[in-house]
């Protein structure tokens, strides 16, 4: 099993196409073809993490956040990232980051926070536009299961949980080859009136030239009739955040300590002097969400769990909704975990380990009087 296959394989499931523009997701060091020996999953990679790949016989480290992120320009050891790159290469280390992708996409880092606080059936908070477009494609009869197969291998008619969705419908088309033109069927010259099925697919705006290809090859005709539209849909399985309903209300106080046992928090901050009251509907937002409060008073949850909240956030806190801070790495850990289970039950020849380093850059000191 190469680093390729795998890469392949996570990126199938979160494609780099939806990070940030910032970002910088996907293989940061190490080479393709090489062979898996075992694989170590943690928030942050540094040394340490290096260290511990090398000692449980690990040669991926898979990171959420990308140690190589605003650029580097040197490698002389003087920062962290430019230590931990050149350990890697040293000790023929792969790297691979997948962050604002995997935040971005249903069953990702938010949609693991959810879960592990008891959130059922999560859907995404903040459903992303402007990601999907229409595809209107005019086809003779014959034509048309051959012409939807190859739209749908090429990734349109995807719906949430659903694919190969699309309409037909079945009408009159007509045409007149003129001079120059190579006509499937008909005469130069004369007008010519077949059965045509008029297909209509979603295409999310990111495959659009790899559908157009697929259609148009698939297409008979040397003239495709066919419309692109731009739709203001959302997409539900893009977007950040998740938000949805506990089994059964609970106070805000035993919300808020399951919430620290479950991820493990030394601390966790609110904004209500009510903890008695009950709660049901929740939302979520792994890592530095607390700019996204808005969104989750709108998807009517009764709390927003989230981290990096400042001191002006939990102040000014739409009316009704409960911010909570976790830490950020605390929101994020979960993911870790289902990341790796997610990798163990797909390929069973190398090991998928969970980083037991403590290298988190955040701790609390508790306060006990
Ligand atoms: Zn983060």
């Amino acid at each position: 099993m190469t680093v390729g296959t795998l890469v392949k394989w996570l990126e199938e499931r979160a494609p780099l196409r939806y990070q940030e523009s910032y970002d910088n997701s996907g293989l940061l060091v190490g080479d393709a073809q090489m062979n898996i020996t075992g694989v170590l999953c943690s928030l942050d990679a540094d040394e340490d993490v290096l260290r511990e790949a090398i000692a449980r016989g690990c040669n991926v480290v898979l990171s959420h956040h990308p140690i190589i992120f605003k650029g580097l320009k040197r490698l002389t050891g003087s920062s962290v990232a430019e230590r931990t790159v050149a350990f890697a290469i040293r000790h023929d280390i792969a790297l691979y980051a997948g962050h604002t992708n995997w935040d971005s996409i249903a069953g990702g880092v938010s949609f693991s926070l959810a879960r592990r606080l008891g959130i059922q059936d999560p859907k995404v908070m903040m459903p992303r536009g402007g990601a999907l477009m229409q595809l209107v494609v005019y086809v003779p009869k014959d034509f048309a299961a051959d012409v939807a197969e190859a739209a749908f291998l090429a990734g349109a008619g995807h719906l949430g949980n659903y694919d190969e969705c699309h309409f037909t419908s079945e009408g009159t088309g007509t045409f007149r080859p003129l001079e120059g033109a190579n006509p499937f069927t008909g005469t130069k010259g004369v007008r010519e009136v077949t059965r045509e099925q008029r297909l209509e697919f979603v295409v999310p705006v990111a495959l659009k030239n790899q559908v157009r290809d697929a259609v148009w090859q698939a297409h008979p005709y040397e003239e495709v009739a066919h419309s692109w539209i731009s739709l203001d849909n959302s997409t539900s399985d893009l977007g950040y955040g998740a938000v949805g309903n506990l089994l059964k209300p609970v106070r805000l106080r035993e919300f808020i300590a399951r919430a620290a046992r479950e991820l493990g928090a030394d601390a966790v901050r609110y904004s209500t002097a009510n903890l008695e009251r009950m709660v049901q509907r929740i939302s979520v937002c792994g890592g530095s969400g607390a700019e996204f409060i808005g969104a989750a008073a709108a998807s009517g949850a009764d709390v927003y769990v989230t981290s990096d909240a400042k001191y002006h956030g939990f102040q000014d806190t739409p009316s009704g909704i409960v911010l909570i801070d976790v830490g950020h790495g605390e929101s994020e850990q979960p993911f870790i975990e289902d990341w790796a289970e997610a990798i163990r039950s797909e390929f069973v020849t190398f090991a998928v380990l969970i980083s037991g380093s403590d290298n988190r850059p955040v701790r609390t000191y508790l306060n006990h009087g």
